[in-house]
């Protein structure tokens, strides 16, 4: 018999460094939320990516951050820094090779025991040997990595070695999830994550941020659509006039659009309907947060 690995990978990093492109690479196609903006991935994202002989479960963690200053962002704080101390046997720490200062590399939050594999990403960009070598060198002072890749996720160069190094290290245990399942929980997930990275395509500003998708119905009508409900929880009354724009026509494209990518995830058609609710000051609300999946 051969034997089964299975475990927690954390992907962690600051918001921007790659670690959705990085999974969708992993996995060969979208499952998380790719995103220019920053802080788009508020849940612990669980993609998987299984063979006969192993299941690596990924914790796509939000970027940690520094000073966190309103609720949300400190259920963020607590959510990435619980997955990376408690429930990963590996930690995916990537770095943006463009965007990071190798002389401002300060304090990093990993567990010590959990090994470390430090990937350094966006290598397809131009960037100076002298300055890979010295982010290398910054990061492996702080993280102690067992060991370094090069790699462009986006272009998907380096991404097979990572993830037979990350198969490898994966402890002997069964599979945590039924092989080849995408539960109704993830059709859900990924329903309110896509509706949320539209919102995050086509609105600006604070408003983004102050969007919670909740997906209140999902439900498969044989030979018809499936129908999906959604409720959009904004802020303040503003925000709702705002979301739905002139004649409803912002409102209509989000749903167009929402609804196409959701069609081309779950491979089947959709038809997809959001209504908008005022929450109050919801991100500054325990309850609130609760209830939309944020834990903390
Ligand atoms: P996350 O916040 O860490 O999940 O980062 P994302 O995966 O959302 O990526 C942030 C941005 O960096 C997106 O615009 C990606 O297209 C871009 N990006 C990710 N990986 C690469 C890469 O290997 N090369 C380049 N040039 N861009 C990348
Ligand atoms: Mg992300």
């Amino acid at each position: 018999m051969t034997i089964h690995k299975a475990g927690f990978v954390a992907l962690a990093g600051r918001p921007n460094v790659g670690k959705s492109t990085l999974l969708n690479s992993l996995l060969k196609f979208k499952l998380s939320i790719v995103s220019h903006k920053p802080q788009t991935t508020r849940h612990r994202l669980l993609g998987i990516v299984e063979g006969e002989d192993f299941q690596a479960c990924f914790l796509d963690t939000p970027g940690l951050i520094d000073t966190p200053t309103d609720s949300l962002q400190k259920s963020l704080h607590v959510e990435s820094s619980r997955a990376i101390r408690e429930d990963a046997d590996l930690i995916v720490y990537m770095v943006d090779v463009v965007e990071t200062d190798p002389k401002a590399v300060g304090q990093t939050h990993v567990r010590e025991g959990v090994p470390v594999l430090l990937v350094l990403n966006k290598c397809d960009r131009e960037v100076a040997e002298p300055r890979l070598a010295a982010l290398e060198a910054a990061y492996s002072a702080a993280l102690k990595p067992q060991k370094i890749f090069r790699i462009s996720a986006l272009k998907n160069q380096g991404v097979s070695e990572l993830k037979d190094e990350i198969i490898s290290r994966l402890p002997e245990s069964p599979a945590f999830y039924e092989k080849g399942q995408l539960s109704d929980r993830w059709e859900r997930f990924f329903a309110s994550e896509i509706v949320r990275e539209q919102v995050f395509d086509l609105y600006h500003d604070e408003i983004p941020h102050a969007v919670a998708v909740v997906v209140e119905t999902f439900r498969e009508n044989k030979g018809k659509p499936d129908d999906v409900f959604a409720t959009l929880y904004v802020e303040r009354d503003g925000q709702k006039g705002i979301i739905i724009g002139k004649g409803g026509k912002d409102l209509h494209r989000l749903t167009e659009r929402s609804q196409a990518m959701l069609e081309q995830f779950l491979g089947r058609k959709v038809s997809l309907e959001l209504w908008i609710k005022v929450r109050k000051d919801w991100r500054k609300d325990p309850r609130s947060l609760k209830e939309f999946g944020y834990s903390g």
